[in-house]
């Protein structure tokens, strides 16, 4: 298997944005002498990726740094509404707002859309020279000083590391035996774009209904992203609808307050659950992104952590090359295991308590987390707090997403 192997430094399986943005990164921090590939039998094919993201400030640092940013078109979130209301409610109170920026003219987040996102990603990963291949990784056997692949289009490689990003249903996690933690919601999210009648804005609103948050994410233009938790057999039935009956139970939630509405471009049922990798190393090996863990989508955090996952594994590996270490032993890549792990298990439980504690149908449960809201609201330090935590500048924060090159 290994005679004729081409030898790489670092091998990512997985061309989504934590792959592509990691490889990135290490060209970047180490120069062309670093052997980077990155395999994906769906390599930059976002077509069908209905969804957009918001990216918090510490990850727009890190596209920023990595000269990505620039490249793609991003609606600044200025505010933020949330309200908690059933669904037949004709008024539907605010109890919390966001607004400002976590620096002088640095908003907290962004909104950016996932197809284009990645298309620019693809475009730097040529341009620093990392290899890209588009097949899948199928199989991978560690030995003393490399980790021995074979891609589905039958070639073999050697590296020194290798990286699962290969998003949730990670086929690496699995052949390299790594168990999760987590459970599945029974909830999904329905993902569309709408286009309206008046101007966002710039804000955001997050209504919380007894089936789960019902998000309006600002999009450039006169459009915004819904991201719209259901029951998964509610969510099934509703994108399934007549385009006149989708529209009806669209607008009962999106309100009038925006003018005229109109649902564009495709709808997508994505199923949600909790999942947490019972081990983000093994010798070898380093798992980044969703292939790490899965959350709920109610703050809008995966992809951020992903992002964190990629700025600290990539520090971590420039650091260990610099000083002549092998970046794939696991004393290295345990310095990223404790960097990340616990701060992904406090993330993970936060969001489940916060879908827990919101989609459900008790007057009592929203009494109590009304008062809690009021009195975020009421509080500007604590509410200042959970901005700058929400926007990923708080704790030990990485290079990259402090706006600072390896
Ligand atoms: C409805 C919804 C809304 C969301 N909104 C937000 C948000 O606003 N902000 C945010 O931060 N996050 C958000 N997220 C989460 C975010 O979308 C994910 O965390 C992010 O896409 C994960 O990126 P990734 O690169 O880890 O994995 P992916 O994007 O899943 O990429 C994995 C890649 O691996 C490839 N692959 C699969 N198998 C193999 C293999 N064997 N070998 C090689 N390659 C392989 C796939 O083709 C794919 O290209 C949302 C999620 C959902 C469901």
């Amino acid at each position: 298997m290994t005679q004729q192997a081409q030898r790489v430094d670092v091998l990512i399986g997985g061309a989504g944005f934590a792959g592509l943005a990691l490889a990135i990164a290490l060209r970047q921090g180490l120069g062309p002498s670093f052997a980077v590939t990155v395999a994906d039998p769906a390599l930059g094919r976002a077509a069908g990726d209905a969804r957009a993201s918001a990216i918090v400030a510490a990850a727009r640092r890190l596209f920023e740094t990595i000269g990505v940013w620039d490249k793609v078109a991003a609606q600044p979130i200025l505010d933020m509404v949330v309200t908690d209301s059933r669904l037949s409610d004709a008024v539907r109170p605010t109890f919390l707002t966001f607004d400002g920026d976590v620096e002088a003219g640095e908003p907290f987040a962004h909104m950016v859309e996932n197809g284009p996102l990645l298309a620019a990603l693809v475009e730097k990963a040529k341009a620093e020279g990392v290899m890209l291949r588009e097949a899948a990784v199928a199989d991978f056997e560690t030995t003393t000083n490399y980790a021995a692949v074979r891609l589905s289009d039958g070639e073999t490689l050697d590296a020194r590391l290798v990286v699962a990003a290969d998003g949730a249903h990670s086929k690496i996690r699995e052949r390299a035996g790594i168990a999760c933690h987590g459970w599945s919601y029974s909830q999904s999210a329905i993902v569309t774009t709408v286009v309206h009648e008046r101007d966002h804005h710039g804000r955001a609103e997050e209504h919380f209904l007894p089936a789960g948050p019902f998000a309006i994410l600002p999009l450039t233009g006169r459009r915004s992203s819904i991201v719209w938790t259901e029951g998964a057999h509610e969510a099934e039935r509703i994108v399934a609808l007549s385009d006149a009956d989708f529209h009806v139970e669209l607008e009962r939630r999106f309100g009038l307050h925006l003018g005229d509405i109109e649902a564009v471009g495709p709808r997508r049922v994505h199923p949600l659950g909790l999942s947490v990798a019972r081990a983000f190393v093994k010798d070898r090996l380093a798992l980044v992104g969703d292939a790490a863990h899965v959350i709920h989508p109610i703050a809008g955090q995966g992809l951020n952590m992903g992002l964190k996952d990629v700025a600290a594994l990539a520090e971590v590996i420039v650091d260990a090359a610099r000083l002549g270490l092998d970046p794939g032993s696991l004393a290295v890549l345990e310095r990223y295991q404790r960097w990340r792990r616990f701060d992904t298990m406090a993330m993970g439980i936060a969001t489940d308590g916060l879908n827990r504690l919101f989609s459900n149908h008790s007057a009592a449960l929203r009494l109590a987390r009304d008062f809690g809201l009021g009195l975020v609201e009421r509080l500007p330090a604590l509410k200042q707090f959970f901005i700058r935590e929400a926007a990923g500048l708080t704790g030990e924060v990485p290079k990259l997403l402090r706006g600072e090159a390896l």
